[in-house]
């Protein structure tokens, strides 16, 4: 049972590190800088987890050095529509 979890780290890296290098504007908070990746769909609620489109930018352990939050451990396990309700919100605010 070593080879898989091995295997699934290692094209997880891969793939992180893909995903990075491709944008590092965090799906959260909306700042550059990002340092990890997120699944958009949680995996325990069936997301996959390593298909490159449910995988995006996040602010990992040291936060964003803009807002200063911890955007993964702010979505946590929810999926990230869950999240973005929050975040976009305050469309309905269309006062100046
Ligand atoms: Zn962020
Ligand atoms: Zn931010």
């Amino acid at each position: 049972m070593t080879g898989r979890s091995e295997l699934t780290s290692y094209a997880y890296r891969k793939l992180r590190a893909r995903i990075l290098a491709e944008s590092d504007v965090c799906i959260l908070c909306g700042h550059g800088a990002a340092d990890a990746t997120d699944h958009v769909i949680p995996v325990s609620k069936g997301g996959a987890e390593l298909d490159p489109d449910n995988l995006a930018p996040i602010h990992g352990v040291d936060g964003c050095p803009v807002c200063l939050r911890k955007c993964n451990n702010e979505k946590g396990n929810k999926a990230l529509t869950e999240v973005t309700r929050l975040v976009t919100s305050r469309d309905w605010y269309a006062g100046p």
